[in-house]
């Protein structure tokens, strides 16, 4: 039944328009007199010469007549405020849409809602809701918005004739649920368009009459069904199903707002996932589509110019994944006992309890040993199914051959789908990659026999990370991180500014979006939804709230993202405090703060203890030579199975810059105050002098060589004299000067003997030592630039001849470029490609 429809000849069939098309409105295509409207206009447009319209009721109707009928059966009086204002709100879109038109429709729609409320006194009276009046009830919507439709579109002078389809629609309900008596509908529709030849038609969608005669319902969200039922009882060539969405997504864009359209899904594809439950359109809408072969096409009221997604016998094999979606409120049903090893026909016992007990399976995982048995269950039904399960293995579990019988309440099934996947091996190693590296625990694994389908259960509290991430791993979004940044000092700063600058690429050339999400300061904080992508200065400004470390992570982790990193700028040892905790809860953790890393060695332990556990990552690239690849150097060597013997280096920009001028023609303390006013040196210089930052990169490079080294251990030699350590840091400039002259001293000494002065630290078999030291005039330390900084390391493999990492080891652009690679080393790591 495709376009080649026999009125066509084969050749013109390809360009002539189809000649019936049935379109279906969901409850989103017609909210209000507003969307009518534009409904009827978007259907006056096409081209086709017979066309049925079905409608679903007005968005929330269906839902309030629902609660109506449970209203009054419960006795509560509130039924008639809620009847009256369904009431006003159908008469409100009538007037609104006809004007003076409106004639008679009130007075219809008047009627109908004087029988309902007749109804609705009478539940109130039983006091009970039978399934059949409410099947009445809940169908109502769609008799109303049929009628309103059609009535707008004779108003504007159309022929059209409202088919109300409890008129001819016969449906059964069976086990695999409602089935079409598709002979007694051909009949009655044939009857119907005796009277109603018509070649417009707009039908209600949802209801119809069961064989005993009954008004019934195809459930819920039945109008996709109906759209296709009448597709096929007017012999179309295709269905459109109109709803608020650009066609069939790749998830559910609530979830994953990422996620892209499907410009085309094969039958068995969109059953797979409309099963599995993306709710763009209802699971059976496809059989009678499959059965005529027809096209559906899944579009967009809201963007009528838009072609949609294509959903017919075609396959196309791009993308292993086409698509992934959600199931949510279910429970796990597991069975396990070491009795049940080898027993043929234990699963059909578990199926055969559970389908008496009318609990319907979502999915089946049983191990290849036998020990258990598991299965998904709808949340509603796993206290009914347990029971069943418990009684039917009764006697196995009194004589202890089954341990036992568990539900574990709050699972969601992730499926993946597509017809790509069948025989492409690594399909299920990328999505369970994905869910680990999100920290995602998988519960239980089934993929069906056709491989178009992989279905994961997870705790509900981790689904929609998951989804997330399984999404970002089929490359179907970009891989996401919620990026929070502490401390926006220079270094911070500089560090932001590049983050919003390369993100854009970042996201275009590598698909890594980089969502900065969280921002504080040490007295404010700013935290945003989506991100933050322009002037993070006066967002932070502008931020009302104060600083808070709890909050800031739970607002990280809230927005399940796969992933979330912590970049802490800030050089605060109560930030490095919260280390363990974050990687422990899978918060990545980039810095430049030296806290952790040169602070107590117990602290230490825990966080890369933590961080081994969980699988995060703790980088901190930039706390040694800025953004010089040192300790990416060192873990190289150490990972490839290297020995340190000996590191020996200038850690210090500041100091090299200092001692690389000092020659004499000014006193150090001239120099100092020069490096301060060029901003070389830390607000207060004796930071820099006091040579307890180089002590703690010291200690930072020999625990990533493998020794438990303490700041305490290392001897160090400070350039702040004594009577100056305590005191503000203009007292000191002013007094430095006092220790001029033994500095200068120490200079001619030094030069008398051939050899220059530089701040070294070294780290040897005889310990760990940071000063002033003589050294060679041709030493490769005595002939640096001003401020580069340089590693030595000599190792059982570089041990003649050490290996040398040496360049512009400060300054907030490339100590800020240090971070900004560590953060991207962390997303290669999550498997982004970069
Ligand atoms: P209608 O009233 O038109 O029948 P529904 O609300 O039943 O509309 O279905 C459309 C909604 O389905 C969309 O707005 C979207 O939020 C949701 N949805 C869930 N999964 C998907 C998916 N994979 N693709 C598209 N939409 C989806
Ligand atoms: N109105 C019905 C429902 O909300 C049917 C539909 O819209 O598909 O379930
Ligand atoms: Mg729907």
């Amino acid at each position: 039944m495709s376009s080649i429809a026999p009125a066509h000849s084969p050749a013109a069939s390809a360009l002539a328009a189809p000649s019936t098309v049935v379109h279906k409105f969901g409850g989103t295509s017609v909210a209000d007199a507003e969307r009518y409207r534009h409904v009827a206009d978007l259907l006056l447009a096409r081209p086709e010469s017979l066309q049925v319209s079905v409608v679903s009721a007005m968005k929330g109707v269906t839902d309030a007549l629902i609660e109506l009928a449970h209203l009054a059966a419960q006795g509560d009086a509130g039924w008639q405020e809620a009847w009256h204002a369904l009431r006003a709100r159908h008469r409100g879109a009538a007037v609104a849409l006809l004007g003076e038109q409106v004639g008679d429709t009130v007075d219809w729609i008047d009627a109908r809602f004087d029988q309902l409320a007749e109804v609705l006194a009478a539940l109130a009276v039983i006091g009970e809701l039978p399934r059949e009046v409410l099947d009445r009830v809940q169908g109502l919507g769609e008799v109303f918005s049929a009628q309103l439709l059609g009535t707008h579109l004779r108003a504007l002078g159309e022929d059209c004739a409202v088919l109300d389809a409890r008129d001819v629609l016969v449906v059964g309900h069976g086990e695999l649920g409602v089935d079409v008596d598709w002979d007694a509908s051909a009949g009655r529709l044939a009857a119907w368009r005796l009277q109603h030849p018509q070649l417009r038609v707009v039908a209600t969608g949802f209801v119809a009459r069961d064989r005993q005669d009954r008004v019934t319902t195809l459930g819920r969200n039945g109008s996709d069904y109906s759209g296709a039922i009448f597709a096929a009882l007017f012999n179309a060539d295709e269905l459109h199903i109109w709803t608020d969405v650009d066609g069939v997504l790749s998830a559910d864009p609530r979830l994953v707002p990422e996620a892209v359209q499907l410009h085309a899904l094969s039958y068995d594809e969109a059953c797979e996932l409309a099963y599995f439950g993306a709710k763009v359109v209802h699971p059976q809408t496809m059989s009678p589509a499959i059965r005529l072969g027809l096209p559906i096409f899944i579009r967009n009221t809201f963007h009528p110019g838009h072609p949609g997604t294509r959903i017919s016998a075609e396959r196309s094999p791009r993308g292993p994944v086409k698509g992934l979606t959600l199931s949510a409120d279910l429970a796990l049903l597991n069975l396990e006992g070491t009795g049940l090893i080898g027993v043929p026909g234990t699963a059909e016992r578990v199926f055969a309890a559970l389908r008496q007990a009318q609990v319907s399976v979502v999915m089946i995982s049983q191990g290849s040993s036998e020990h258990s048995i598991c299965c998904v269950v709808r949340a509603g039904e796993a206290a009914r199914g347990r029971d069943a399960v418990v009684q039917a293995f009764s006697h196995e579990l009194a004589a202890g051959q089954v341990q036992r019988v568990q539900v574990s309440e709050g699972v969601s099934v992730l499926a993946a789908v597509g017809d790509g996947m069948a025989g492409q091996p690594g399909v299920a190693a990328r999505l369970f990659e994905s869910l680990g590296r999100a920290q995602v625990n998988i519960l239980a694994i089934a993929q069906g026999s056709s491989e178009r389908n992989i279905s994961v259960a997870v705790a509900s509290a981790d689904a929609t990370r998951a989804l997330r991430a399984a999404h970002a791993g089929f490359w179907l979004s970009p891989q996401t991180f919620a990026v929070g940044v502490i401390g926006p000092g220079n270094v911070g700063a500089a560090l932001l500014d590049q983050l919003l600058a390369a993100r854009q690429q970042l996201l275009a050339k590598a698909n890594v979006d980089l969502r900065l999400r969280a921002l504080a300061s040490r007295s404010r904080m700013r935290l945003e939804a989506d991100g933050l992508h322009e002037d993070w200065r006066q967002a932070l400004q502008d931020a009302g709230q104060a600083s808070d470390l709890d909050q800031f992570t739970e607002h990280l982790l809230a927005a399940h993202l796969p992933h979330a990193v912590v970049i802490d700028c800030s050089g605060s040892a109560e930030v490095a405090e919260r280390y363990e905790g974050w990687l422990a809860a899978g918060i990545h953790v980039v810095t430049p703060n030296k806290q952790a890393g040169a602070g107590p060695l117990a602290r230490y332990q825990r966080i890369r203890a933590a961080a081994a556990a969980s699988g995060a990552r703790f980088r901190y690239e930039a706390t040694v030579g800025a953004g010089l690849p040192v300790i990416t150097t060192l873990r190289d060597l150490v990972d490839t199975g290297d020995e340190v013997l000996a590191i020996e280096g200038i850690f210090s920009g500041t100091l090299a810059w200092l001692f690389n001028r000092f020659d004499g023609s000014q006193t150090f303390s001239e120099l100092v105050a020069q490096a301060r006013s060029m901003g070389y040196t830390e607000p207060d210089p004796r930071d820099d002098l006091s040579g307890v930052d180089v002590a703690r990169k010291l200690v930072i490079l020999a625990r990533e060589a493998g020794h438990a080294l303490s700041l305490d251990q290392v001897q160090v030699e400070s350039l702040v004299p004594a009577l100056l350590r305590e005191g503000s840091v203009d007292d000191f400039m002013a007094r430095l000067g006092a220790s001029d002259d033994a500095l200068l001293a120490r200079l001619h000494d030094a030069r008398e003997r051939g050899a220059v002065l530089r701040y070294v630290a070294r780290l040897g078999p005889d310990g760990a030592s940071v000063g002033l030291q003589e050294l060679p005039a041709d030493h490769a330390f005595a002939n640096l630039r001003l401020t580069d900084n340089v590693v030595q390391f000599r190792t059982r493999r570089y041990c003649d001849n050490p290996l040398v990492v040496q360049g512009p080891g400060a300054g907030p652009e490339v100590t800020a470029a240090g971070v900004f690679a560590d953060l991207l080393r962390v997303a290669a790591g999550e498997g982004a490609r970069l």
